[in-house]
């Protein structure tokens, strides 16, 4: 498929836990910054500090935490329902941006008894400022699933640790909302790839084979989707990568729509401020804005109302209103960032993507989120 110079994106399936889809029509850098964003910049629950009240196990401390570090919680719509503990206004962790967890366990049978994530409690945390009303709203956003262990309910639970009879695990766990840019533990996703040219048409590729390359490896997963070249077609010298074939595959603390949606809105996070600033120095330049020095509160800096890079609303997720209050235009360059063409699902409430990040609590599953 050739590129059409605009940004697209085509859905080709979605469960629970994987997410398949092409981006076309934008540089390899870019479907890169997509993918390092979903992996490093989505925010979820982890469990971060962990003190013990009585570990008589086998395995020590450190062991045993790292493992609870490692647990996917629910974390749906954690981005906008919590505050990162660094920012709060509480000394020890408080409900506006913790989760705190129990695990009290002792084997008292002849038999080893296997400690997993069905044993993880979680508890009230205690209460944040009552006249702390941002952290009052945070409270009322947040999806009451929040905290508990991914794939609660379901049969086969994530093994901790095993307890011989009489050994006694007595461990109280707090959770922070956190970025996998500072611990993997944190990241909302097991695995994400993408791949392009499976015909190696552009030749990025030396297969070593023995007698024969068709026959020793086998074709790639999206080679389905492209033509294969004739026997007789030239090397084209201009060809560029067009299509990339991602596939997503989450840890079960976020649906892996939300963190495709997600890894968007830290992309145009990063990238909305620099835009304004751009257009605010374009702005200095022509005489159309105070210089920084000459800006007041009064006078502070507002980009043009019929300005074609922000004026039109969007179709982000239904809502006509993005993170950071830009709104890209269809026309705008960025619009790929804000404003993703689901392959025609403009990400509103029809779309196979979900919600929006201010509607958290519908379930793809009952209670198991
Ligand atoms: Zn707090």
């Amino acid at each position: 498929m050739a590129s059409t110079g605009r940004p697209a994106i085509t859905l080709r399936s979605l469960n629970r836990h994987i997410a398949e889809f092409d981006m076309s029509g934008v540089e390899m850098a870019y479907a890169n910054s997509l993918r390092r964003s979903m992996l490093a910049d989505v925010a979820t629950v982890a469990i971060d500090q962990v003190s013990y009240n009585q570990n008589s196990s086998p395995l020590p401390d450190e062991f045993i935490a790292h493992r609870l570090g490692l647990i996917p919680l629910i974390s749906k719509g954690v981005r906008f329902s919590m505050r990162d503990t660094r920012d709060c206004t509480c000394d020890e962790g408080c409900s506006y941006c913790m989760i705190l967890l129990t695990l009290n366990v002792k084997c008292t049978g002849d038999r080893p008894l296997n400690v997993t994530t069905a044993h993880l409690t979680r508890v009230e945390a205690p209460p944040g400022d009552q006249d702390d009303m941002e952290g009052q709203e945070l409270l009322k956003k947040r999806d009451p699933a929040v905290g508990f262990p991914a794939g609660r309910g379901e049969e086969n639970q994530i093994l901790i640790a095993k307890l011989s009879k009489g050994q006694q695990l007595d461990i109280t766990c707090k959770a922070y909302r956190g970025i996998s840019k500072h611990h993997a533990k944190w990241s909302p996703l097991s695995a994400i790839a993408y791949e392009y040219d499976p015909h190696n048409k552009l030749r990025h590729s030396s297969y070593w084979f023995e007698v024969d390359e068709k026959a020793e490896w086998p074709p790639m997963k999206s080679a389905v989707h492209e033509a294969e070249p004739g026997p007789d077609e030239k090397f084209d010298f201009n060809a560029k990568p067009h299509t990339y074939y991602m596939e997503a595959e989450g840890t079960g603390a976020i649906p892996v729509n939300d963190v495709v949606v997600h890894g968007f809105e830290a992309l145009e996070d990063k990238l909305g401020p620099m835009i304004l600033q751009l257009h605010q120095q374009i702005d200095i330049e022509e005489g159309r804005a105070p210089k920084e020095d000459e800006m007041t509160d009064e006078n502070a800096y507002q980009p043009a109302a019929n300005d074609n890079t922000y004026s039109a609303p969007t179709a982000w997720n239904g809502s006509g209103q993005s993170p950071n209050g830009i709104q890209p235009s269809a026309a705008s360059p960025w619009a790929a960032v804000a404003a993703p063409n689901f392959g025609g699902m403009n990400g509103g409430a029809a779309s196979p993507w979900g919600s929006g990040p201010a509607e958290p609590a519908v379930s793809p599953n009952g209670d198991g989120w």
